[in-house]
């Protein structure tokens, strides 16, 4: 995980602040004016004015570096044509990323979002993480090129069950290789993507929990075995939680969990449940734009390269 240029706490304006909350006495006020008359001090007092100016701005705008909130975005199949509504096509996924790295975002590990919502650690102003759900192969074929040309982090959220054994579904030794480039983390989605609703209504209350301790289990285990990373990020399979898994996922080992609700993720946040943007093929242009943090972009900022 990528740790950060970007996590300096925020400069306080302690200074000027202090000078005019202060309430000084005539015999204060006295000295002060005896000081202001010497070219000296008016020197330094033009500078703490003008601190004072920058920092009343700054304040004003909210600090133009530092995020108020942040953008997980999560994405399934790639190809030449968006032939069904999880599949966005290859070269609107590259206008997307050419879109953060030309407006100033900044594309950062999950795990700093996570920090981000709990309270601990900054981010920087305009921050978007990049995911993808279920191990598609077109993202070994399709996603991968881009993500190394822009060098950005992305996190795999993938179900064990499926890799090496569905027919639309990567290898083993495609995951790995993904995770040797240092770009691809790797994740939990459950065992087998199960809807836990219909098992709920399916199963016996203990047999239900049975279930989904496996699910959420099994999936860690196999992805550690196979992969040889920790794996405690887990994206809900169709979103779905609710307090009993919660419970369960934190028993499992998991840090942190990520639902498919359409918003920003900001504090407070319940860290079980941080939301993500499903992207859609259609997603291009101003409606991208939507989807992404509003603040004013950091001068000078680029899509993060590792
Ligand atoms: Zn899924």
């Amino acid at each position: 995980m990528l740790d950060v240029p970007h996590r300096k706490r925020r400069a306080k304006p302690a200074l000027p602040v202090t000078i005019l909350r202060s309430r000084p006495g005539k015999d204060a006020l006295r000295e002060r004016s005896r000081a202001v008359s010497s070219g000296v001090s008016a020197l330094a007092f033009l500078a703490l004015a003008t601190a004072f100016a920058f920092a009343k701005i700054a304040a004003a705008q909210g600090s133009p570096t530092k995020a108020t909130s942040a953008t997980i975005l999560v994405y399934h199949r790639f190809g030449p044509v968006a032939a069904d509504s999880m599949t966005v096509r290859t070269s609107v996924f590259a206008e997307q990323l050419r879109f953060l790295h030309e407006h100033g975002y900044t594309v950062v590990p999950l795990r700093d979002i996570v920090n981000f919502v709990e309270g601990h650690g900054s981010l920087p102003a305009r921050a978007v993480a990049i995911t993808a759900d279920d191990g598609h192969r077109t993202v070994f074929t399709e996603m991968r090129p881009l993500v190394e040309r822009y060098r950005i982090p992305v996190t795999l959220f993938i179900y064990p069950s499926a890799i090496s054994n569905a027919r639309y579904a990567m290898t083993w030794e495609q995951l790995k290789q993904l995770q040797a480039t240092g770009l691809f983390e790797i994740e939990s989605h459950s065992y087998w993507h199960p809807n836990f609703h219909v098992e709920k209504s399916r199963l016996s209350a203990g047999d239900y929990q049975k279930f989904v301790e496996m699910q959420l289990l099994k999936s860690r285990q196999v992805l550690e075995r196979r992969v040889g990373s920790h794996v405690d990020l887990l994206a809900w399979p169709f979103g779905i939680q609710d307090e009993e898994l919660i419970a369960a996922a934190r028993k499992a080992g998991y840090v942190a969990g990520f639902t498919l609700e359409r918003r920003v993720a900001a504090p407070p946040q319940n860290v079980m449940a941080i939301p993500r943007f499903l992207v859609r093929d259609c997603d291009v242009g101003k409606d991208f734009e939507a989807l992404l943090p509003r603040q004013p972009a950091p001068k000078g900022s680029r899509v993060l390269r590792k």
